[in-house]
């Protein structure tokens, strides 16, 4: 169905009056920056909530099929609310690893009933998913993982840890990549993928600490937890291609993500702010060429970002390497958020050494916070040196080193 630009119009006008009179209020607590760091139950429910009442107002999952919860409408309609979600500043769809990864794989690869089990509480936010596919000494090396998943009968049998579970303590579900056969002819043929409940005797979930004080990833035990061959998504020994197929969601390669963004990102027109703020030689900051010059540099960073992902959508220009705009996406853009905070943060002088919570500390020490948190998503999904490398092998043709 294709939409008229009066249609368009119109609609982004609904979109924008929608949004004016439901945006949330400041909750009066710190929100979390992205799905990575909800670490506290007021954090949670209100993000909860919000999805829901985004989701029951028809502006997620639009593009998704009807009979499963979706909207049943075209693409274009979910991309014009996810630009507005994001322009306002709205707090992001918290239930990302559903909305976004697990979600899309069973619409594509799962049976009638995981598709009709799954995807409805995926977008309202009642089941939060997690990934578990790091292990403490397999995280890059994905082909490596060592958990054990060992047939009993109809059931399988898991046995060891992941690790980073972001969401984990909530999550009433998990994609698990698991070890079906330790003797394969090769590490990748002996894995198999499975969609698992979490609340089972035997899974066990730590939450850990981070370098900012808050929580939101986990350490998940297994001890032999029991969980149905129902499980098992794609053949067992097939995980690898199932898990590719997940990263290939997850780091944008591939479209049919539910919508909704996923973390709360700088934009440069706050840093511009902060400048205006921040004081150097006792002058704003803004007034100092070299500060306006590298601000000027961000500004045209960002803007192509935005137009290289309005590109990637169009066809005709993508054809020749379907992927290869989507790909570098989040390569280019997780370290351009690093690299704007680390630029905030210069901009601060000795004021940057201020944390979250001291009265001294500009915009509330946010800065410092986002910054830590800026380096998330350089290493979740992949970190940026594996994210160069596929971009070298696949889209470049490079030898593998
Ligand atoms: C905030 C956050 C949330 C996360 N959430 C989840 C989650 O929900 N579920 C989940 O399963 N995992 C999650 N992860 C884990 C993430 O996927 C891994 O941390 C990541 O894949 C890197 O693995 P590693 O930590 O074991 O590092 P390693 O693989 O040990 O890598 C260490 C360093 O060596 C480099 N390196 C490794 N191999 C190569 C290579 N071949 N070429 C060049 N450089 C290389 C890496 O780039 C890195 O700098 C999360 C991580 C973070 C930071």
């Amino acid at each position: 169905m294709s939409l008229s630009k009066q249609e368009l119009d119109e609609f982004r006008a609904e979109v924008h009056a929608w949004f004016e009179e439901n945006a949330p209020a400041d909750p009066g607590f710190l929100l979390p920056i992205s799905f990575m760091e909800v670490g506290t139950d007021e954090q949670f429910y209100f993000l909860r909530d919000w999805q829901r009442k985004v989701y029951e107002a028809g502006y997620l999952g639009m593009a998704w099929p009807k009979e499963y919860g979706g909207g049943g409408k075209p693409q274009i309609l979910q991309d014009i609310v996810t630009r507005e979600m994001v322009r306002r500043q709205v707090p992001f769809m918290f239930n990302t690893i559903g909305l976004n990864w697990a979600g899309p794989l069973i619409l594509n690869m799962g049976t009638e009933q995981n598709k009709k089990d799954y995807i409805p509480g995926i977008l309202s936010g009642d089941d939060v998913w997690c990934q578990g596919f790091s292990e403490p000494d397999h995280g890059s090396d994905l082909g490596n993982a060592q958990l054990k998943a060992e047939r009993d009968g109809n059931e399988f049998v898991l046995n060891g840890s992941k690790i980073w579970t972001s969401l984990g303590v909530h999550a009433k579900y998990m994609i698990l990549l698991a070890r079906t056969n330790a003797h394969a002819n090769n590490k990748y043929e002996g894995l198999s993928f499975f969609l698992i409940p979490m609340r089972i005797p035997g899974i066990e979930v730590q939450p850990i600490r981070k370098l900012t004080g808050e929580y939101g990833f986990n350490q998940t035990f297994f001890t032999d937890a029991r969980i149905p061959e129902s499980c098992l998504i794609g053949k067992e020994g097939g995980g690898w291609q199932v898990a590719m197929a997940t990263l290939a969601f997850e780091r944008g390669a591939v479209g049919g993500q539910a919508g909704g963004h996923s973390m709360m990102s700088k934009d440069v027109s706050e840093v511009v702010e902060l400048a205006r703020k921040a004081q150097r030689n006792g002058r704003p900051a803004i007034e100092d060429p070299l500060i306006r010059d590298q601000l000027v540099q961000f500004i045209m960073e960002q803007r192509t970002l935005a137009l290289n992902s309005a590109r990637s959508k169009v066809k005709a220009l993508v054809s020749e390497r379907p992927h290869s705009i989507a790909m570098s996406g989040k390569l280019v853009g997780s370290e351009f958020q690093r690299r704007l905070n680390q630029f905030a943060l210069k901009l601060q002088g000795a004021n940057a050494a201020y944390y979250v919570g001291d009265e001294n500390a500009y915009d509330r020490g946010q800065w410092q916070r986002s910054y830590f948190n800026a380096f998330s998503a350089t290493i979740g999904g992949g970190t940026s040196e594996i994210q160069h490398n596929i971009i070298g092998e696949r889209v470049l043709g490079l030898p593998k080193s």
